[in-house]
């Protein structure tokens, strides 16, 4: 009887301190969700995000613990350059290799990356392009057995713990810029954005999708180009950085005055791959690190008049 007696308050104690850790663990998580202290969003380790210097055009690796996405992969004779690039990261396998659109400035290199790596999911925009570089690409998808699989926005697919949104595009464009594939990378509170080389009527379609694209970091539209970067979309975006991937004394006169005098309004702090070569980003989910200091110069890549020839 007594010992029943003891047993019994030892039952009550128990419960109550089941109860209390119960309450404890209530309360802080409400905490936790009402943003009363600094959090990192279920994510554990870090995001690296290589704006890779390959000259004219674009390649981007994004490194998520031992999980790997290249977006786009330079000119033609840049493959050999890009995978040791990927070699020297230690990847051995890409997740993801996305081909924003069938530009050479974008899928040049994408045929030797698909020769010497694995890649999980190839994703290019569903259009055809009657040229070599489409067809070299078209060509190591059939030889390692790989489909296309095609961007539909809206659609949410996982690096590691790191999350991204297709943007774009939504239809077919005429303007083959237009039909580049779009989206928002999130590693914790972080935001990250690529739209290849959208233009006006690509970022319109972006922001009319109703995603949210308010990010932190923005590689910013067809090389730094005018015709990229519109109003509309720079204030849905409005990140703190941005980066440029562009090569000095490029034909094209990228970055134009019009998108530098805008991003400067704007107070976004640029890194540029034609004056500070590779550019990496570094985020736990919350700070937000660079491998270099934002660029200072404001120089556009247009001739001006005393140095046109
Ligand atoms: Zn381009």
């Amino acid at each position: 009887m007594n010992k029943n007696k003891k047993n019994g308050g030892r039952g009550l104690l128990s419960l109550f301190l089941i109860l209390v850790v119960f309450v404890a663990g209530i309360v802080a998580v409400g905490f936790y969700m009402n943003g009363g202290i600094q959090h990192k969003s279920f994510v554990d380790g870090e995001l690296e995000i290589h704006y890779i210097d390959i000259g004219q055009g674009d390649c981007t690796l994004v490194k998520c613990g031992d999980h790997a996405m290249l977006i786009d992969a330079g000119e033609n004779d840049k493959g050999t350059q890009i995978q040791d690039y990927l070699s020297s990261q230690n990847v051995k396998k890409i997740d993801y290799i996305i081909g924003t659109h069938p530009h050479s400035d974008h899928i040049g290199g994408m045929d030797v990356i698909i020769y010497k790596f694995d890649c999980d999911v190839v994703m290019m925009p569903d259009v055809e392009s009657d040229t070599k570089t489409y067809r070299d690409v078209v060509n190591a998808m059939k030889a390692k057995n790989y489909t296309n699989t095609v961007p539909v926005p809206g659609q949410q697919y996982s690096l590691g713990d790191a999350t991204f949104t297709i943007l774009a595009p939504s239809r077919q464009y005429d303007n083959m810029n237009d039909n580049s594939i779009a989206l928002v990378l999130t590693y914790g509170d972080r935001k990250f954005l690529f739209t290849g080389d959208a233009e006006e009527n690509g970022e319109e379609d972006i922001v009319n999708t109703g995603i949210n694209i308010d990010c932190d970091v923005y590689q910013v539209g067809h090389h730094g180009s005018r015709t990229a970067s519109s109003e509309t979309f720079l204030n849905a975006a409005s990140p703190a950085y941005a980066v440029i991937s562009c090569a000095e004394g490029n034909s094209y006169g990228h970055p134009h005055a019009q998108t530098l005098n805008e991003l400067r309004y704007r107070g976004i702090k640029v890194f540029r791959t034609d004056e500070q070569g590779t550019i990496v980003c570094t985020t736990d989910g919350v700070n937000i690190k660079w491998n270099c200091s934002p660029s200072e110069t404001w120089k556009v890549g247009e001739a001006t008049k005393s140095s046109k020839k």
